[in-house]
């Protein structure tokens, strides 16, 4: 293994990240100086992704970066927050080389770029143990605009941005090790197990809409739940309004049976919201104006509990409702 020491690859790997933030003081002080904006709050969260549980070392590691900061811009973006900064914590297995850790930065530099983030700071330990990364992202709202899992309200409609399903998907096609002559189909599902696509604009614009919001990361149908345990409600969605995506329709008709992991896989980062339906077109014009698609997919209600029901009005029963570490 040939790997750089401790202070060299902050300084040759990482300050690079913070350049053009003045609080991030090359990341050669001890902590990070910054700026509160008047009239916002500051939104703050962490992931973080273990080698052989989250990410494989053997994936390419620019994509690991990147998927790294993604999920906890899809936090932010839950929130309705818009992404700032953010720090960075390392525990660098002996597997871990200069060359992985270079690919791994040019990724984190990608997405800085697209999601307008600097690095301000982080730490880096070695580890006896598994490769383990982790993100502590910061993003800003304007005071009292954050969107909470929280606020639904009986009646209020039940939306989703994006498809659902694909990441489950494609994760089941990369765990099959499928060949390289693989159908496009295919390689875009794995793409969105890979690679999530953060819903930063959409969900910007749906502050003073969204009566709730949660990502989608541990399923549709385990997010919704969470949703309603925190609002005192319960959730009625219909299986045909649910947006599956042509990809992925194409898997189904083979296997109808994944229509389970469909409900309950994970990884998704699609926005879950509620809003009331007196702000349906209003929902659906935010979406347009960052070009993101939004689905209607059911209602909020009173009760307790997720029930999913076909064409028929005939319940669907949910074998799993979704993905939990332990
Ligand atoms: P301390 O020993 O005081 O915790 P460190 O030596 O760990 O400080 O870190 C020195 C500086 O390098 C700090 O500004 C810290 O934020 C930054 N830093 C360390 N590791 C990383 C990392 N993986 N990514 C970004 N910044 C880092
Ligand atoms: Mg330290």
């Amino acid at each position: 293994m040939n790997r750089t020491g401790e202070f060299d690859l902050i300084d040759s790997l990482f300050a690079p990240l913070a350049s053009g933030v003045p609080g991030a003081l090359g990341l050669a002080d001890d902590a990070a100086v910054l700026q509160p904006r008047d009239g916002t709050e500051i939104v703050v969260t962490t992931d973080a992704l273990v080698a052989g549980i989250h990410f494989h070392l053997d994936d390419p590691p620019d994509l690991v970066g990147q998927k790294l900061l993604r999920v906890s811009l899809s936090d932010l973006a839950s929130m309705g927050a818009e992404p700032d900064v953010y720090f960075l914590t390392l525990a660098l297995s002996q597997d871990c080389d200069d060359s992985w850790l270079e690919a791994f930065a040019s990724g984190l530099a990608a997405d800085q770029k697209e999601f307008n983030v600097r690095l301000v700071g982080g730490d880096t330990v070695s580890t006896s143990g598994p490769l383990m990364l982790s993100v502590t992202a910061l993003g800003r709202v304007p005071t009292g605009q954050a969107l909470l899992r929280s606020g639904a309200h009986e009646g209020d409609e039940i939306w989703v941005s994006g498809s659902i399903g694909d990441s489950a998907l494609g994760l089941m096609a990369i765990q099959s090790g499928s060949a390289s002559g693989e159908r496009r189909a295919e390689r875009w599902l794995k793409e969105r197990y890979l690679l999530p696509r953060p819903r930063t604009g959409l969900g910007i614009r749906l502050r003073g809409l969204a009566s709730s919001c949660i990502d989608v990361s541990d399923g549709l149908i385990a997010d919704l739940n969470h949703i309603c345990q925190v609002s005192g409600l319960s959730a009625w969605v219909e299986m045909e309004h649910i947006p599956i995506s042509d990809p992925a329709q194409a898997v189904l008709i083979d296997n109808p049976g994944l229509i389970q992991s469909i409900l309950s896989g994970g990884d998704d980062y699609e926005l879950l919201f509620t809003a009331s339906p007196q702000v349906h077109d209003a929902v659906k014009q935010a979406a347009r104006s960052c070009g993101s698609c939004v689905t209607c997919i059911g209602v909020m209600s009173t009760g307790s509990g997720v029930e999913v029901v076909d064409g028929n009005n005939e319940q669907i029963d949910v074998l799993k409702m979704g993905y939990t570490h332990f």
